[in-house]
């Protein structure tokens, strides 16, 4: 009896003259969805809590975010594939390049991308032979970016190196409490480190012959430490499967257990291979409990405030839509919704309730007809938690304990 959640990410809107992306865009396969299922609104977090997509998606899977989260750092490190465990701090990295004399405290970052470096193979490996008196891991993630994690220095109360800006010079790690200090010596060792192993790297030798910004120091922003988290199957007994090209969701994915796909085509953006998530998701549906869909690019077009491009790509998506609504919903349960608004009038995530459809046999199908911010909330689910979205899935598909007698 499995549960395929269909979350288009930043989708939902603030109206604009009336209207919303969602209002305006023709997406008949969207709108049934809507007409056979039950709908409400949903807060995936609280009323008036800004989401992000890592908290919200948290959430979504039944888990308090209040709780379980994080930060940033860990989910990352778990979305390009570090296995972490409990007590791992885990920082975001970027390459960059540095400029000046003495250690790398004394230098100026000139370029927090190193002329946004795409190779980066060599250098994480390079910086993986280290040595340091804790074990630390460091892996690539997409461009520039990379992930840094540091087992056994007990805390993530730690400051950052980054800088954030150009002209500045690469800032020594702080212990944000009297308990963080060794570890964050530690940190300042790796960095100092990390700055002498790169600059003489043949790889930056090479790039500095060529007129290319060295990939010279590593600078760590977002130190979470990772928490003890008990797995989907232990909190369910069944088994979730992720598909997604977003690094920040394949974490969240792999830090509750679950089984995380990027099939190939997938970039998480407008241009994804929707046709290859959709094929990925149907496949898995077939081995796995709860399938998780990940659509990125809603999200990313709401921070670009493009109202028309979301209407486009939102037709798009929805002439992707005829095999989800071929699934046999006797056997199957389908979830539609987002993990928070993106507004293109406001460019960011805000705490906008969004529209969710729930089908299966079974289910108080209500008047509402079609998928948008306004009809949604006329819908017999009305308004419910993030939360709690799962369980009512798991309760239509009669897989709920009873609580009590
Ligand atoms: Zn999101
Ligand atoms: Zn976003």
């Amino acid at each position: 009896m499995p549960v395929l959640m269909f979350i288009m990410d930043g989708l939902p809107d603030r109206p604009v003259g009336g209207k919303t992306p969602l209002t305006v865009a023709k997406k008949p396969k969207l709108d049934k969805i809507a007409e056979i299922g039950v709908n409400g609104i949903m807060d995936t977090i609280s009323p008036g809590i800004r989401p992000g997509s890592d908290t919200s998606h948290l959430a979504l899977l039944g888990y308090d975010p209040y709780r379980f989260y994080t930060g940033r750092g860990p989910i990352e490190a778990a979305g390009v594939g570090i296995e972490l465990k409990p007590g791992d701090v885990a920082f975001r990295a970027n390459f960059a390049t540095v400029v000046g004399n003495g250690r790398v405290f004394d230098k100026v970052v000139v370029d927090r991308r190193a002329g946004r470096i795409e190779q980066t193979e060599d250098l994480v490996k390079a910086l993986n032979e280290i040595d340091l008196d804790v074990e630390f891991e460091v892996a690539r993630a997409t461009g520039h970016r990379a992930v840094v994690v540091f087992r056994g220095i007990s805390s993530a109360e730690l400051g950052e190196t980054d800088p954030k800006v150009v002209g500045e010079k690469v800032k020594t790690c702080k212990p944000l409490n009297d308990s963080a200090r060794r570890a964050a010596e530690i940190v300042n060792e790796f960095m100092q480190k990390a700055h002498e192993v790169l600059d003489r790297h043949p790889l930056n030798l090479e790039r500095e012959k060529k007129g290319l910004p060295k990939a010279n120091a590593i600078l760590l922003r977002g130190a979470g430490v990772m928490k003890e988290i008990p797995s989907f199957r232990d909190k369910y007994g069944l088994d979730l499967a992720v598909v997604s090209a977003t690094a920040l969701i394949k974490g969240v994915g792999k830090i509750v257990g679950g089984e995380v796909f990027t099939p190939a085509g997938a970039t998480g953006n407008k241009k994804t291979d929707l046709e290859a998530k959709m094929n990925a998701a149907l496949d898995l549906l077939k081995k796995k409990d709860v399938v998780l869909l990940h659509i990125k690019a809603p999200d990313e077009i709401g921070h670009d405030r493009d109202f028309d491009g979301k209407v486009e790509f939102l037709e798009r998506l929805d002439s992707y839509l005829d095999k989800i609504l071929e699934l046999d919903f006797s056997k199957n349960c389908l979830i539609v919704t987002s993990d928070h608004s993106t507004p293109v009038t406001v460019g960011e995530h805000t705490a906008d309730p969004v529209a969710v459809s729930i089908v299966h046999e079974g289910v108080r199908v209500d008047d509402v007809k079609r998928f948008t911010e306004f009809d949604a909330p006329k819908g017999g689910l009305c308004r419910i938690r993030g939360m709690d979205l799962l369980s009512i899935a798991l309760d239509l598909l009669n897989l709920s304990k009873k609580f009590g007698a």
